[in-house]
């Protein structure tokens, strides 16, 4: 027999919601994302976050004005790579600051990104995250995670996928272990991360892979057209050809490159994918949530 509580917790729904669309640097004025990267999937008391950039902040933050998010107590983050972009939000995510916030945070990176993170957030730069959080979270945890990996976690997997990404040109070009996350959740839907990314001919394998099982995907539209890919991204363009071949994934393309403005965004959104009723731009304080009865976003 269930309780009331638990069964409000299961009636709650599955609900992916956009936080942070920009990629790169933050910036002021768009309308369509100011925020680094972060997106989260909401299932019960549990909130899967994708990467943990500035929009961490109002995620955080709604975690005690939204009455649907509520229930969370389980924080998974999973951030993709090194890049600060990726997870400067999360000395300034409310819960690491509100006491007795009743949650527990675990953030899951590659060695790379988890070894940035802490030599950031730790004296004489910033307080070390163990002791910010002190008071505060029940518990905090990293968990480094390698690719191949897949984890079995309450009611949901995840595994990861290896994206294509860099910084610089040339000789100044520096790869860099950058993981795509898929979380299947158990009876409901399959979400795919592939932010940041340049896909390429010898990346198509892993995008079908990836799209083929996905109800919902986030992609890497950094730039507007394929000619411009540079620095280990993807574009407008590319997020299109990719949701042309899978019509039935609801594709989200973020990550806009900091320098563009929101005409040029749209701009190449309806160039490339007009045709796509699936197609979105990822826009800050977007959501969509899933329909048990359909089993689909709609
Ligand atoms: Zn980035
Ligand atoms: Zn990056």
């Amino acid at each position: 027999m269930t309780s009331s509580n638990e069964d409000s917790k299961e009636n709650l729904p599955t609900r992916f919601q956009v936080w942070g669309a920009r990629g790169s640097r933050n910036t002021v004025g768009s309308s369509i994302g100011n925020h680094t990267s972060c997106y989260s999937l909401a299932v019960g008391e549990h909130l899967f976050v994708f990467d943990a950039g500035s929009g961490l902040l109002p995620l955080s933050a709604a975690l005690t004005t939204d009455s649907r998010l509520q229930a969370v107590r389980h924080i998974h983050i999973f951030v993709s790579h090194a890049h600060w972009d990726h997870w400067e939000g999360i000395k300034d995510a409310e819960w690491m600051w509100r006491k007795d916030s009743g949650l527990t945070v675990t953030i899951t990176a590659p060695k790379q990104a988890l070894d940035a993170l802490r030599s950031c957030c730790s004296p004489p730069s910033f307080v070390d995250l163990n002791v910010l959080a002190m008071g505060c979270l029940d518990r905090l945890s990293f968990e480094e995670i390698e690719l191949g990996a897949n984890l079995a976690l309450p009611g949901v997997t995840v595994d990861t996928l290896q994206l294509n990404h860099y910084s610089g040109l040339g000789s100044s070009r520096q790869d860099l272990p950058t993981f795509g996350y898929r979380l299947r959740v158990h009876d409901g839907p399959t979400l795919v991360y592939l932010c940041d990314h340049e896909p390429t001919v010898d990346t198509r394998k892993m995008e079908d892979n990836a799209l083929s099982s996905a109800d919902l995907a986030i992609l890497d539209a950094s730039h507007g057209d394929v000619s411009e890919h540079a620095f280990g991204h993807g574009s407008m363009e590319s997020s299109a050809i990719l949701a042309r071949r899978f019509p039935a994934v609801h594709v989200f393309a973020g990550h806009h490159g900091p320098m563009r403005s929101d005409a040029a965004i749209e701009e190449a959104a309806v160039r490339h994918a007009n045709d796509l009723p699936r197609f979105t731009v990822a826009v800050e304080g977007m959501e969509k949530a899933w329909d048990r009865n359909t089993g689909s976003f709609g």
